[in-house]
């Protein structure tokens, strides 16, 4: 049988590729973005509970009712946002894809897409999978920041989306006031659509605020805001993420959903309908991840790599020029056998493989798995 790829360009994913290197030479994982400690154990009791309570049927289509009243009463409390939880929040399995699904709600083929490079993996096959195009602009090399000028001149009347991403994976930059009046003003009397991605919303560092398109009533009204619970608690492996977007944007998207996977995992949503009335749960959520980026900061001080600045998400940057100017995929790859630490090469985030030589590390591991990744790192 012959299929005519739908992705002709795409092979497996970094991810993927990256994990199962480290498995297969036994390396510490710095790579794929996963806590290698356990989740609130309060939150897996939640869990147990709302299976032996007999929460194992299919949930509603858009999510269960108490979990998007506790969204919604959470955006209000963090975000000054009105939200009506029938008509503006839809529960997905995971962030990705409610991504996937917002992009699929609003593309034609033809259509352009606004992506910022580096870019998470997945945006740019979502988009063109739909018939569309990517139409990148770099960040700024190295503070990653967005160039306006360049957004403005890359807008065309076929520009129907622009995906944003803060805390940004991979680089840890964060957006800014100014940016969000360059984004008004460059969005303002146009159909342009923003794909927000905030799934490291509660990751944002040294006491910067989370700038959420739910903040701006005017920009939310043309805005899919995705979040993902597993990246907000420890807990990857659930796949449990939601979309907010105004009841128009909300209507189609669930036409999406619902003939995608219908409804997701149902005793996880009953648990954390409940687990989202503590405040303390996710507020603490900051401090500790930021004592793991100074940690890793510190410890990284004895190799050879130079670390950026990273403002929130699970991942910092380096660049390597004291040690080798090779590529670094190469690099990546030459680590994770040859000194047992794995990490993901940054040039995996550009459609064309640029390559600025820079690694990325995750430091949302335990302090035994960063230590003994330092370690080994100090040696190359
Ligand atoms: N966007 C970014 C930038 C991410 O790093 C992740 C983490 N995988 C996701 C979206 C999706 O998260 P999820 O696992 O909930 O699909
Ligand atoms: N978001 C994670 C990362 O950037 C990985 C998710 C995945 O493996 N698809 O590492």
């Amino acid at each position: 049988m012959i299929i005519q790829s739908k992705l002709p360009d795409v092979g497996t994913t970094i991810f993927t590729v990256m994990s199962a290197l480290a498995a297969e030479h036994k390396a510490v994982n710095l790579g794929q973005g996963f806590p290698d400690f356990p989740m609130d154990q309060e939150l897996a009791r939640l869990v147990n509970e709302a299976v032996n309570q007999h929460h194992n049927q299919y949930a509603p289509m858009p999510g269960w009712m108490p979990l998007r009243e506790a969204i919604a009463e959470k955006a209000g409390f963090l975000y000054q946002a009105t939200l009506n939880p029938d008509t503006e929040i839809t529960i997905t399995p995971g962030g990705t894809y409610a991504i996937y699904s917002a992009l699929t709600t609003i593309l034609q083929p033809g259509d352009e897409v606004i992506v910022f490079e580096p870019a998470y993996d997945s945006y740019i096959p979502n988009i063109e999978i739909n018939g569309a195009k990517a139409v990148t602009i770099g960040l700024v090399f190295p503070d990653y920041h967005i160039d306006w000028q360049a957004v403005r001149n890359a807008i065309t009347p076929k520009t129907k989306a622009i995906i944003l991403n803060s805390p940004h994976n991979p680089t840890g930059a964060v957006l800014k006031e100014e940016d969000i009046r360059e984004l008004r003003a460059v969005v303002k009397d146009t159909n342009i659509f923003i794909i927000s991605d905030e799934v490291y919303e509660h990751l944002i560092f040294d006491g910067l605020p989370h700038l959420s398109m739910l903040r701006y009533p005017d920009l939310l009204q043309r805005s899919f805001v995705c979040f993902s619970v597993g990246k907000t608690y420890n807990c990857t492996g659930w796949k449990l993420g939601y979309c907010i977007a105004p009841a128009a944007l909300t209507k189609e998207f669930r036409k999406v959903h619902q003939f995608n996977c219908f409804s997701c995992y149902t005793p996880s949503q009953v648990a954390l309908a409940n687990y989202l009335h503590n405040r303390e749960a996710y507020l603490s959520l900051a401090p500790a991840m930021q004592e793991k980026r100074d940690y890793f900061k510190q410890l990284m001080q004895s190799t050879r790599f130079t670390l950026q600045e990273s403002y929130g998400s699970y991942f910092i940057c380096g660049t390597y020029e004291r040690i080798s100017d090779e590529p670094a995929r190469e690099l990546a790859i030459r680590l994770t056998k040859e000194a047992g630490v794995a990490t993901i090469p940054v040039s995996a985030f550009y459609h064309d493989g640029k390559d600025d030589r820079v690694l990325r590390f995750c430091f949302a591991k335990k302090k035994e798995t960063l230590e003994a990744a330092v370690e080994k790192l100090a040696k190359v």
